[in-house]
């Protein structure tokens, strides 16, 4: 599966899932444009290597993903640069975890804005000319709280969640248009995002980081084993291409089990 002359835009790239999908993309030839935060140092040295590596064009936008303005401004730039959006690939998201009284109302704001707005904002954005051109793809990472709840983490929990049912909505609007879109909902992934919130969990439950880890993270996941990035991405890669065509409306999920239980 090649798709030379495509191009995709992927928020919250500079790391972890978003980062492995991007270079998933770069690999089969798409062009990207890459978001997130980081040093300018490590995110120039990564879109120069993507492009040195894959021989595409690779571009940077700063874009805060809890600013409208700025997620529009984003699309406005790939647009420009590549010509069109092909794919777009809804990435970007924080965590918090707090028990609900607890949870300062900014950020549920931020979560809400980063980890499900921004993506209706991009989408609004690529969807005219997917339709013109009679093909798109859009993907949303959403999570296994998309299905299930774990306590501490009302706002994420809401906003994935949320994102299911933005995907399928769109997704009915859009199905004779040649665009498809889908969630992929990964239970645990080892990537900043998940060790960033161990310190939180520990606090909240009084719990030393092994047994956050065993107890808490891979408690809910069967197979217990973190889901790789690479996975993540290889699954994106797949929802890209020709044999994807009538996946459409869906949350996959890569839980390892997870939400069997
Ligand atoms: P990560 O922290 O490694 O990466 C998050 C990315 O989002 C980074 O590039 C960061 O700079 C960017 N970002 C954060 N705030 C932003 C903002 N305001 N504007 C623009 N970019 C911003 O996290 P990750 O684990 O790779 O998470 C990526 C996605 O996968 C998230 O939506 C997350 O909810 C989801 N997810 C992660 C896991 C997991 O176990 N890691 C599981 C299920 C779902």
């Amino acid at each position: 599966m090649t798709y030379c002359s495509k191009s995709a835009v992927v928020t919250g790239s500079t790391s972890g899932i978003g980062l492995a999908i991007a270079r998933a993309l770069a690999k089969e030839g798409a062009n990207v444009l890459i978001n997130g935060f980081g040093e300018p140092h490590d995110i120039e040295k990564e879109r120069a290597g993507l492009e040195a590596e894959f021989g595409i064009k690779v571009v940077y936008s700063p874009a805060d993903m809890s600013k409208p303005d700025q997620v529009a401004g984003m699309m406005h730039q790939a647009q420009e640069v590549f010509g069109a959006v092909d794919i777009l690939v809804n990435n970007a998201g924080i965590q918090f975890v707090s028990p609900v009284e607890d949870f300062p109302v900014e950020k549920w704001d931020q979560i809400i804005a980063i980890n499900l707005s921004s993506a209706f904002h991009a989408i609004r954005a690529a969807v005219p000319d997917m339709k013109a051109r009679k093909w798109g793809r859009i993907i949303n990472t959403a999570s296994a709280h998309s299905l299930v709840a774990s306590p501490f983490k009302s706002a994420y929990v809401a906003a994935k969640h949320g994102i299911v049912g933005l995907t399928k909505t769109v997704a009915l609007e859009v199905a004779t248009d040649g665009i498809t879109v889908n969630c992929i909902s990964p239970g645990y992934v080892w990537t900043p995002l998940v060790e960033k919130q161990i310190p939180d969990t520990m606090k909240a439950r009084g719990l030393t980081k092994e047994q956050v880890i065993n107890d808490v993270l891979l408690k809910a996941q069967p197979t217990k084993q973190f889901v790789t990035v690479d996975q993540v991405a290889a699954l994106a890669a797949f929802l890209c291409s020709d044999a994807a065509s009538q996946i459409t409306g869906t949350n996959l999920s890569m839980d390892g089990g997870w939400t069997a239980e």
